[in-house]
């Protein structure tokens, strides 16, 4: 969608090509997937796992929406919260190594049912590694629910169990999905122009 159809922050302005998924579009995809999640749960107790920081949006909508269903529905899933932050180990790119940089002890999670919130998966490795890593304290269940799916070649054959759009190979911003921590603050997700890479961009 072209930009000018939409409210985008002044500051942002020239640094986006084009509106990919209107803030609304997300809305209404995030209460499908919320009703999706305490149909399939039932009456098991679930601990959504927010991973940080790309994560923060959807989990806050995902679980408001949860707990709309909760109130209204004969069906109703207890969702404990908790937290963890991943840092790519090499840049920020999809190679390296996950590294966890806070969040919880995961020994919590032992003999849960977790649903791990997730922005993006691209090539899965970082997904790969921390469904891993979960396993290893001895959850009861682990799903995942992934805002976006990157379409692309790379992808090393992960996909997650909930998942709100498919989006081409480009790199998108906003909605809590940042390029080096700016563009969290924008409703809409984009996809960022190269103006808004160079001013941007990391000099190191
Ligand atoms: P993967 O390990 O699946 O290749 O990469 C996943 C991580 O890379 C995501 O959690 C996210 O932090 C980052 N990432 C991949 N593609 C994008 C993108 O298009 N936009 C943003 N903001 N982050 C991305
Ligand atoms: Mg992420
Ligand atoms: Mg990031």
């Amino acid at each position: 969608y072209a930009l000018a159809q939409f409210c985008i922050p002044k500051h942002y302005e020239e640094d986006l090509d084009h509106v990919l998924i209107p803030a609304g579009l997300i809305n209404d995809r995030t209460e499908r997937i919320a009703r999706d999640i305490v149909e399939d749960f039932g009456h098991e107790p679930i601990v959504g796992l927010c991973v940080l920081k790309g994560g923060y949006k959807f989990f806050t909508d995902l679980v408001d929406k949860i707990q709309i269903l909760n109130r209204n529905s004969r069906q109703s899933v207890q969702l404990a919260v908790d937290f963890i932050r991943l840092k790519s180990y090499v840049n920020d790119s999809s190679t390296g190594s996950i590294e966890v940089i806070g969040g919880d002890n995961l020994e919590n999670l032992k003999g849960k049912n977790v649903l791990v919130v997730e922005d993006i998966i691209d090539t899965g490795r970082t997904m790969k590694q921390l469904l891993e890593l979960l396993e290893s304290v001895g959850p009861k269940s682990v799903k995942v629910a992934s805002l976006l799916v990157k379409r692309t070649k790379d992808n090393v054959g992960y996909r997650p169990d909930y998942i709100g759009f498919e989006v081409p190979n480009l790199f998108v911003v906003g909605y809590a999905l940042d390029f080096n921590e700016y563009f969290r603050d924008l409703t809409h997700i984009c996809v960022i122009n190269e103006n808004g890479k160079k001013k941007y961009s990391t000099k190191s």
